[in-house]
């Protein structure tokens, strides 16, 4: 052929850092390279030195792999006359190489196809950057939806574009139902005024990320209505010049669960669940605040079990406990609502009567001595009912007195008890 000319299309091809080859279909229907560069080459894994060159036939060069799905592009694309392109991937020292490959019709002056243009462009890095995105979109895909904690994300606008799997269990919502919708469905109603404040400081606060206030329990709200403690994590971020803010929530029903029966248990009486010692001295410390600042009379009763050691040596250490708990049942039952019962010592109990004076305070000692002496009490006893009495020492608020505190009155108390007890016990002494 014109030798001239295609020393210049060899020239033109070189210059290029694409991969450049011109096809050209022979009559015997075999497609012949005829000029090419060396990215061409490469582009099939070979080195950049040129082994063999053109002409020689295409399917020569081309692996065995990829032959067939290159031979029959080239073919269509003589045939419709129309240009096309496909993607192959190549073996290389190096490892797999992407290639885009476009093949387009060079028109000779007559109306037939004999010759093409191929050009490849190196499109390795693209798909392996899209590989990579695929892998780190999946994870982050795999990770959100397993997570155990729930993860919401609402846009600036406080719509809803991320729900996953954990939030859908524990909100009670399905992702449909909730993706576009406002925040504010999974908050209760309380919280709701000043959520949008929240977020909007939030927003334009240095601090990207934030645990919720602790101060005060935080909750969320079921889709049925009810309402849950939560522990909220929350984060900022900006995607693409707006602000998205993620929400990792935590349901902490069983850790409140577990802190207030630690609550309860550190407050209470293990044997009768009255209040213990502690919680009597803050509780009682309050009301005799306010009975200070209001000046309304208080007043103390100190209630000891008579000769209860003989109980116990008589009846065993179990029954024994059986009376301590029937003085706190019958005891919390007969005493206002508003005062403070407790047990103090082993069979020792206190009862602290807010707005109560003196005769009011003797009028209740006696009305529980009498119980017990009488027995006037449902019990379903263990065994046979043991007789039991009680010995009272009452004690009432010395208002304008500069020491008088609650130990003070305690101390009173506790000297009436004694001479109760040293007066034959049961029986009530009040000692102002
Ligand atoms: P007094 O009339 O003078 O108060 O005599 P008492 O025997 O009640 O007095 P004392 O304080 O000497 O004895 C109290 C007894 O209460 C001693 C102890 O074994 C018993 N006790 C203390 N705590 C418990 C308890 O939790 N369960 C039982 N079963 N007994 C207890
Ligand atoms: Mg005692
Ligand atoms: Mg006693």
């Amino acid at each position: 052929m014109f030798s001239s000319s295609l020393q210049q299309i060899q020239g033109f091809v070189d210059g290029i850092a694409a991969s450049i080859a011109v096809i050209e279909r022979q009559d015997d229907g075999n497609d012949q390279v005829i000029a090419c560069n060396r990215f061409f080459y490469q582009m099939f894994g070979g080195n950049n030195q040129l082994t063999v060159t053109p002409p020689f036939l295409l399917k020569d060069l081309i692996p065995r792999y990829n032959r067939l799905e290159f031979l029959d592009r080239v073919g269509e694309c003589f045939e419709s006359g129309q240009p096309l392109e496909f993607e192959q991937a190549y073996d290389t020292r190096d490892g797999t190489s992407w290639w885009r490959l476009s093949l387009k019709p060079i028109l000779d002056e007559g109306e037939s196809v004999s010759r093409l243009l191929m050009t490849g462009q190196d499109i390795t890095k693209k798909v392996e950057l899209e590989h990579q995105l695929k892998i780190t979109s999946s994870r982050f895909a795999s990770v959100v939806e397993a997570a155990y904690d729930c993860i919401i994300t609402i846009n600036q606008r406080e719509r809803i574009v991320l729900f996953n799997k954990a939030a859908q269990e524990l909100f009670g919502y399905h992702e449909e139902e909730v993706l576009g919708q406002c925040i504010e469905m999974l908050i209760p109603e309380r919280y709701r005024p000043d959520h949008s404040d929240h977020v909007e400081r939030f927003a334009h606060s240095p601090i990207t990320s934030r645990q919720m206030e602790e101060r005060t329990r935080v909750h969320g709200l079921h889709k049925d209505g009810t309402e849950f403690p939560v522990e909220i994590a929350i984060s900022k971020i900006n995607v693409g010049g707006m602000v998205e803010f993620t929400a990792i929530v935590r349901d902490i029903a069983d850790r409140v669960r577990l802190m207030d029966q630690l609550a309860a248990r550190a407050s209470r009486d293990h044997l009768t669940g009255l209040l213990n010692r502690r919680e009597f001295e803050e509780r009682g410390a309050a009301l005799f605040g306010t009975a200070k600042a209001t000046g309304t009379p208080l007043s103390l009763l100190m209630i000891d079990a008579d000769k209860f050691k003989r109980i116990n040596d008589t009846h065993g250490h179990s029954r024994g406990d059986e009376v301590l708990r029937v003085i706190s049942n019958v005891g919390s039952t007969t005493v206002q609502h508003r005062d403070l019962f407790a047990r103090i010592g082993g069979e020792e109990f206190v009862v602290l009567m807010p707005e109560t004076n003196r005769e009011q305070a003797l009028a209740m000692a006696e009305r529980i001595r009498k119980i017990f002496d009488q027995q006037a009490f449902e019990h379903d006893w263990q065994g046979d009912p043991i007789p039991f009495t009680i010995s009272v020492g009452v004690s009432s608020m010395r208002h304008g007195e500069a020491d008088e505190s609650i130990q003070a009155m305690q101390k009173r108390a506790d000297i009436g008890l004694y001479r109760a007890k040293e007066s034959g016990r049961n029986r009530v002494e009040f000692n102002p």
